[in-house]
């Protein structure tokens, strides 16, 4: 095993100073890098130690790999911790790490890329008797060629960038006039995004579930599956709340599709941890979506049943040490739920809501967990991932889990800016939710939340409500209707900005 005796993290928010906890409390040290606009920023105050490495912008900080090597040298580092997003899954990241004599804390640089392109990801696992969503494995040659596959395939199909993430690059296309113009708008969308134009065409599956299947392998041949998250509760292809188990998996799906995802992991030589993510038809069928090559923002809920700690694991295994259990000694218990609380107005099209939080207090009780990286004072900028929390609330069976997660919602007071709060009362409370008939277009069925007409009411009713709940248990109220809206100009240059390539 190879000794590791100081982290650097190289991420901000939430996820920092999660990873900051696991280490301090695995009596390993901290270091920490930060942006100019990140000086106050939680994580910062967390590690022992923290390196400024340049301006706001993430291209000229948290995504530039040599001020990231330079820092963790600087600090003395054995080992680099990138969390989800920026460079996480950036192949080159993991090498230039590799070449400094600096542990990744992630899988190797050649699994990364052999997973990180979706059309060679899709070719890799499709030999390896993983099930595909229907579609092609190599990049469309042009738009003539796209439409001919999209043909075979039968309409509807998606165009999806290879190199994609968070969404973007992504286009429905329904009928064959559509297909030339989708094409162009995906290509250029995935070049000003990714670098790289590259598309390719799958079919566009009706009403599916995203589930996903949390691997762990270690570097001596042993993987695991530890179950598996539903994250149909989407917007924009981006989740909303995640939740173990899922509702349609039985014990024979879960090992079939753990088989399958362990298949995939195994074809590219992975190690740490990983996700594989799958689409689920009406008829339970799963296919193939990706591998995600890092820790997963909803990774709490699978800690939440299996009582592990992912992040202890990781860098157990990034030391070189074995598995710490079996996959029989796999036994989740309960179910848990997590909801991510954005600072977006739900009822205004989720328009980020920068801005300074004046009050804050977190929900407290046995079942819950908080991860977050503000507090009361702490100013959202619009330069990063509009996640400020993540909260998780764990029961024995789903109702009482849904049931303890809306008292915690009630309880949860963010005052200053709009969050995704309400919205995530008003998804608790939808029947179909509670029934457990989710799908990834779950939202635009089954909620008025963003029709015109209806959002203001929404609006007012979920803030009356969640306050008249917190007057009751004798708290103070919060997010009352239109107290502290985002100013139009914070708004307009808000447009476009926020995107979660990670999500
Ligand atoms: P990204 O890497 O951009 O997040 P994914 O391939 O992981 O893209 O897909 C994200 C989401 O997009 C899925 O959870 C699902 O909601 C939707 N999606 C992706 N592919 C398909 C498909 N073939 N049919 C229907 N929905 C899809």
């Amino acid at each position: 095993m190879r000794p590791i005796r100081k982290v650097l993290v190289a991420n901000r928010g939430e996820i920092a100073c999660r990873i900051i906890a696991c280490c301090q409390a695995m009596g390993i040290q901290t270091a920490t890098v930060f942006s100019e606009a990140d000086r106050a920023s939680r994580h910062v105050l967390d590690a022992s130690e923290a390196i400024c490495i340049g301006p706001a912008p993430s291209r000229q900080s948290y995504l530039d790999i040599g001020k990231v090597i330079d820092a963790a040298r600087r600090s003395g580092a054995d080992a680099i911790h990138p969390g989800y997003g920026f460079l996480s899954e950036n192949a080159d990241f993991a090498a230039a790490c590799e070449e400094a004599g600096i542990l990744f804390i992630g899988p190797p640089p050649a699994a990364i890329r052999a997973l990180g392109s979706k059309t060679a990801a899709r070719q890799l696992v499709s030999t390896h008797g993983v099930p595909l969503v229907p579609g092609v494995q190599e990049p469309l040659s042009s738009a003539t060629d796209g439409l001919a596959i999209a043909r075979q395939i039968g309409f509807p199909v998606l165009i999806k960038a290879a190199a994609g993430g968070g969404g973007k690059g992504m286009r429905v296309v329904r009928s064959a006039d559509e297909f030339a113009p989708a094409f162009e708008r995906a290509s250029s969308e995935a070049a000003a995004s990714f670098g790289n134009s590259a598309v390719y065409v799958e079919k566009y599956l009706a009403s599916p579930r995203h589930v996903e299947i949390q691997v762990m392998a270690d570097s001596h041949g042993n993987a695991i599956y530890l179950g598996e998250r539903e994250c149909s509760v989407q917007r924009r292809h981006q989740k909303l709340l995640e939740e173990t188990p899922s509702v349609c998996v039985d014990p024979e799906m879960r090992r079939r599709m753990g088989e399958a995802a362990l298949a995939a992991v195994r074809a590219a030589g992975y190690t740490n941890l990983g996700t594989v993510e799958f689409l689920v038809d009406a008829n339970r069928e799963f296919y193939f979506l990706e591998v995600n090559t890092r820790l997963q923002v909803e990774h709490p809920v699978t800690e939440a049943v299996t009582g592990l700690d992912l992040v202890r694991e990781q860098l157990h295994i990034a030391a070189g040490g074995r598995l710490s259990l079996r996959q029989e000694d796999v036994a989740p218990r309960g179910h848990a739920i997590e909801c991510r609380i954005l600072a977006e107005d739900p009822f205004d099209g989720f328009v980020p809501s920068p801005g300074r939080i004046r009050v804050y207090k977190e929900p407290r009780a046995p079942w819950l967990r908080v991860d977050t990286g503000v507090y009361a004072g702490y100013e959202v900028s619009l330069y990063y991932d509009p996640l400020l929390a993540k909260l998780i609330a764990w029961g024995p069976d789903r109702p009482t889990a849904v049931a303890r997660m809306q008292d915690a919602l009630r309880d949860y007071v963010i005052e200053g800016i709009r969050t995704t709060i309400p919205f995530h009362l008003l998804l608790l409370e939808n029947a179909e939710f509670q029934a457990g008939n989710l799908a990834t277009d779950f939202i635009d069925r089954h909620m008025e939340i963003e029709r015109s007409g209806g959002s203001r009411r929404h609006r007012d009713v979920a803030a009356i409500a969640a306050a008249w709940l917190r007057g009751a248990r004798g708290a103070a109220p919060a997010q009352a209707p239109a107290a502290t809206r985002a100013t139009s100009g914070w708004k307009l240059a808000a447009l476009g900005a926020g995107r979660r390539p990670w999500a």
